[in-house]
């Protein structure tokens, strides 16, 4: 279960920051775009730069349209709104976010009920997916929804395979089920694996991008699909009260981002394997390796609690987040250096071999 470490609120001694990656601090040129931002009434459709952002999600994503979000998780949330009725089933992995991470919103807000699937490191299959689905009768739950995480955060950064995600697709439509993609992280997945977002959501009837994790924009999420979903997924936007103003300054946070910061993610990838390299010289740890920038390392076989080991690495000055009570994770992003990781390395075998 997800134990997050308490992080001091604003710890000038934090030097080295592995917490997440929605740790970043944007840039001095990303404060310069947002400051330079044209902007109008983003609730009345009139603030160019939102619409500029949801021009070009859209064609990143390969829909027809888009919608601008305060976070990824009213995207999840609205998406789950426009697919499912009250009643209505979810099949997502049994680790996935909408689960375990956002309040019961499935239940609290669609009236849905989501049901987790197995399957190593947060993937399913379309085997195990094809074996969940029920047969349609009145006592049965009306399965709507097929939700897949691109890439999945709690099975350690891990980037669904084209091939995989586009069989669950086909085995959703077959029976007549909706798809989303939670894209918290897909353009991890994207550099990771070469293939372009849009190729990568292909087949998916919603998705979005959040731009505060690894992007490193302040605040902000693009959720797409067509322009009929959007219409609806707009709605709901002004009912929960995430329909904006002045907008313009986020999103040109979030468009920097998209010239900025994408093919850096390589370096955070990069960091990361260097990361779990040095872990598995370390007696006792056991770590798999790495396919985007979540290092997700078990400490079992030391002597050591993952909250041990944040506690000491706190006093140094470097956070890490506690997974579980052997189970902790380390995040790059663009406020990591490769020396840092370094450090980060050096530090966690200090504190272990004590
Ligand atoms: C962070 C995250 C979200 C939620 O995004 P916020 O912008 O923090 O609301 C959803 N899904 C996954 C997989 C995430 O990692």
């Amino acid at each position: 279960m997800v134990q997050f470490a308490p992080i001091p609120a604003s710890d000038a001694r934090v030097r080295i920051n592995l917490f997440s990656d929605t740790q970043t601090r944007p840039t001095r040129a990303m404060r310069e775009a947002m400051m330079a931002a044209e902007v109008g009434d983003e609730q009345l459709g009139s603030d160019p730069t939102v619409n500029a952002l949801c021009e070009r999600v859209a064609a990143v994503l390969g829909k027809e349209a888009a919608v601008f979000l305060p976070s990824g998780t009213m995207c999840n949330e609205i998406a789950l709104l426009v697919h499912c009725r009250p009643g209505d089933e979810v099949l997502a992995h049994e680790t996935a976010h909408i689960l375990s991470s956002e309040g019961g919103a499935p239940s609290a807000l669609a009236g849905a009920q989501v049901t987790g699937l197995g399957g190593a490191r947060g993937q399913f299959d379309a085997a195990t997916l094809r074996a969940a689905i029920r047969p349609r009768s009145r006592y049965a739950p009306p399965q709507a929804l097929v939700v897949t995480e691109q890439t999945s955060n709690l099975g350690g950064g891990t980037v669904w395979p084209l091939a995989r995600l586009r069989e669950v697709a086909a085995v959703a439509r077959e029976h007549g089920m909706a798809t989303h993609m939670d894209g918290a992280r897909l353009m991890n997945a994207a550099v990771a694996s070469g293939h372009a977002a849009a190729v990568l959501a292909d087949g998916y009837d919603s998705v979005w991008l959040d731009f505060t994790k690894g992007l490193g924009a302040p605040l902000g999420a693009v959720l797409a699909g067509t322009r009929g979903f959007i219409d609806s997924a707009w709605r709901w936007k002004q009912r929960m009260g995430g329909a904006l103003r002045q907008g313009g300054i986020s999103a040109a946070g979030c468009l920097y981002a998209l010239d900025h910061h994408v093919e850096r993610l390589a370096e955070d990838h990069a960091n990361a394997r260097l990361l779990a390299a040095s872990l598995a010289e370390m007696p006792g740890v056991a770590s798999e390796a790495p396919e985007t920038n979540l290092v997700f390392f078990d400490l079992r076989g030391t002597r050591h609690t993952a909250a041990d080991l944040a506690t000491a690495l706190q006093r140094m000055g470097i956070l890490i987040s506690v997974m579980g009570a052997y189970l902790a994770r380390a995040c790059m992003h663009l406020d990591v250096t490769r020396d840092q990781a370094q450090e980060a390395a050096a530090a966690i075998r200090q504190v272990l071999a004590a």
